[in-house]
């Protein structure tokens, strides 16, 4: 092979063990090779072994070391690549003029925000910023029955930590009493009726595709009825219904629901107000006076935008642009407060912030950074297609940003004794990072380790292991503990290399692993598994919070002197 080729060899792994966590295989460079070298088809078996020792190269190389070498010497892939990740991002919106665009995340405050509040606040702010415009935060707060004074409050935290800015926040309810004349001026011309129908009734008819007596009330029948509305009428006894189509297809059209009596207690306004906007009025309204030139929704709300447009067009008011987008939600882990209330109700997970939940405050516990939050749903794009996402390409972006701040430690897992002897030092200086500075520790040992059962349950008397920033040991015996003896640190190749920790010094610590939480729709009763390991007492003087990699498990992040838990691989 000459040095041409090899060169383009070299370059075609980099770039694919780059892309995919630093590892690549034969077959992919070898077809990728031969798509841009056709006529190389008749010299595979000579390429072919050429290919695997580059290939093999290539991964023993960190995804760091694998970035420098591009850097250095193939720097036209790194231009690619961004052009690459610009074209996944989000395509330019219709109609959009720069300086002008308006978006709103209105989240209701009636939980916690999850994953799928992070998608659309995300994709509101980027095309906000995109355009130069601006991003309202609206809560969407009128139906006091769900609503709690905690939810406006982690809605906020759960923004900030995403490093979404707004720049400006509002109340739906703050404009009650303007939704209120919006809603008088329909009921004036005759395009909205108080509807004192029993609610079986109203849904027979709808299906029936029928009108009720309602219907045909005057204004001034109406006009009395919304009144009361205000004072004699009970909860469930009367509402206000838009006149859409009793016969249309579209079942939202069929008089839709604008007002409705809730006597419970507002967070914000207490008990001032009983008489509360859909949904659908409110979003309406809201939108359209707070200047909104381009609003989102998730996909099932399709069906509604023809009532958004018929209001907007009975009062004459200015029409934002509604586009929809798939709902995100991963697999095994729903968002839904229907599905997650139960769960933490009945103790099956500890609270909203169990690292088992798609919500935000479980996430950053168990360590998904907001950047990754980030590029994960810009990689999604702005589709329809409905995204059960697998869990684990959130994972690959947020490995990529974990990677170069976690600290590596020793960690054994079912411990076995192991003593040495002929050890020539008892302080041992180990790096924090492979590549990048993290410091340095030193750990003070002697003749006696602990390793992990997995690791030794192979071994037999002559067998050769490697402990890690140590040396080499022949083992001697093995029984209930293993003995050896050190023979050098000259570096083996093919020799197993395993992580210890110092019986006279280790910390005990226990690590949750958080698995899927629903198998095919059942709870997954084995959803949080525990366990008991030992790590380098060095864990103790971690920040809380901090991310570190156990060697050989996975990363995992710090929550207190006692416990971690697992990130991912
Ligand atoms: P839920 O009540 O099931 O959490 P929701 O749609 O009622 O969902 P809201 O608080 O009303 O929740 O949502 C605020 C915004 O976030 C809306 O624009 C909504 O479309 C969007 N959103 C909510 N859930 C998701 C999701 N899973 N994927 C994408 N966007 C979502
Ligand atoms: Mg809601």
């Amino acid at each position: 092979m000459d040095d041409e080729l090899k060169r383009l060899v070299r370059k075609v792994a980099l770039q694919n063990a780059f892309e995919h966590d630093g590892q690549t295989r034969d077959k992919i460079v070898l077809s990728k090779i031969l798509g841009t070298r056709p006529e190389l088809r008749n010299r595979v078996k000579e390429i072919n072994a050429e290919i695997s020792a580059i290939v093999s190269d290539v991964n023993k190389l960190s995804l760091q070391q694998q970035q420098s070498e591009i850097e250095k010497n193939f720097p036209e892939l790194l231009a690619l690549k961004e052009k690459i990740e610009e074209r996944v991002g989000l395509p330019p919106l219709e109609n959009a003029e720069n300086g002008k665009v308006v978006t709103r995340f209105p989240p209701e405050p009636n939980g916690y925000p999850h994953i799928g509040h992070a998608k659309a606040a995300i994709i509101d702010e980027e095309y906000a910023r995109m355009y130069n415009g601006k991003l309202i935060l609206r809560f969407d707060d009128t139906n006091p029955e769900n609503e709690r004074l905690e939810y406006y409050a982690a809605i906020k935290v759960g923004l900030d930590w995403l490093g979404v800015k707004y720049d400006k926040v509002k109340n739906t309810s703050d404009d009650i009493e303007l939704i209120y004349q919006k809603g008088l001026e329909l009921i004036n011309s005759s395009t909205a009726y108080v509807c004192t129908c029993k609610q079986e009734v109203i849904s027979k008819n709808r299906r029936e595709m029928k009108y009720c007596k309602c219907s045909t009330l005057d204004q001034n029948q109406n006009n009395d009825r919304w009144k009361k509305m205000f004072d004699k009428f009970k909860a469930g006894e009367a509402i206000v219904r838009f006149r859409g189509n009793m016969s249309s297809e579209n079942t939202v059209m069929r008089d839709p629901v604008l007002f409705r009596i809730i006597d419970g207690k507002h967070p914000l306004l207490g008990n001032r107000y009983r008489v509360w906007p859909s949904y659908d009025f409110a979003v309406v309204i809201e939108d359209s006076i707070d200047g909104v030139t381009h609003a989102f929704r998730t996909k099932e709300y399709e069906l509604r935008n023809e009532l958004y447009y018929a209001i907007l067009d009975a009062l004459k008011l200015r029409k934002p642009k509604m586009m929809e987008f798939s709902r995100l939600e991963f697999k095994g882990m729903p968002v839904s407060k229907r599905v997650l209330k139960p769960l933490i109700e009945s103790g099956k997970v500890s609270w909203y912030d169990d690292p088992r939940l798609p919500t935000l405050e479980a996430l950053k516990r168990r360590g998904i950074t907001p950047e990754a939050i980030r590029k994960f749903v810009l990689s999604l794009g702005f589709t329809k297609a409905d995204t059960l996402a697998p869990f684990d390409v959130l994972e690959s972006f947020n490995r990529k940003i974990i990677d170069e701040q976690s600290t590596r430690l020793f960690m054994v897992k079912d411990p076995k004794k192991l003593v040495v002897t002929g050890l020539p030092t008892s302080t041992i200086t180990i790096p924090n990072h492979p590549t990048k500075d993290l410091g340095k520790r030193n750990v003070t040992v002697d003749e006696n380790f602990y390793l992990s059962f997995d690791d030794t349950k192979d071994l037999k008397p002559e067998s050769k292991i490697r402990l890690m920033g140590i040396g080499n040991v022949q083992i001697k015996t093995v029984s209930d503990h293993l003995t050896g003896q050190y023979t050098g640190d000259e570096l083996v190749e093919e020799i197993l290399k395993v992580q210890w920790v110092s019986q006279k010094n280790y910390q005990k610590l226990k690590i949750q692993i958080p698995k899927a939480l629903f198998i095919d729709d059942n709870f997954n009763e084995d959803s949080l598994e525990e366990i008991e390991v030992y790590v380098e007492p060095y864990f103790l003087e971690l920040k809380e919070g901090s991310e570190i990699q156990f060697i050989r498990f996975g990363y995992c992040r710090k929550e207190s002197a006692s416990l971690a838990i697992f990130t991912h691989k």
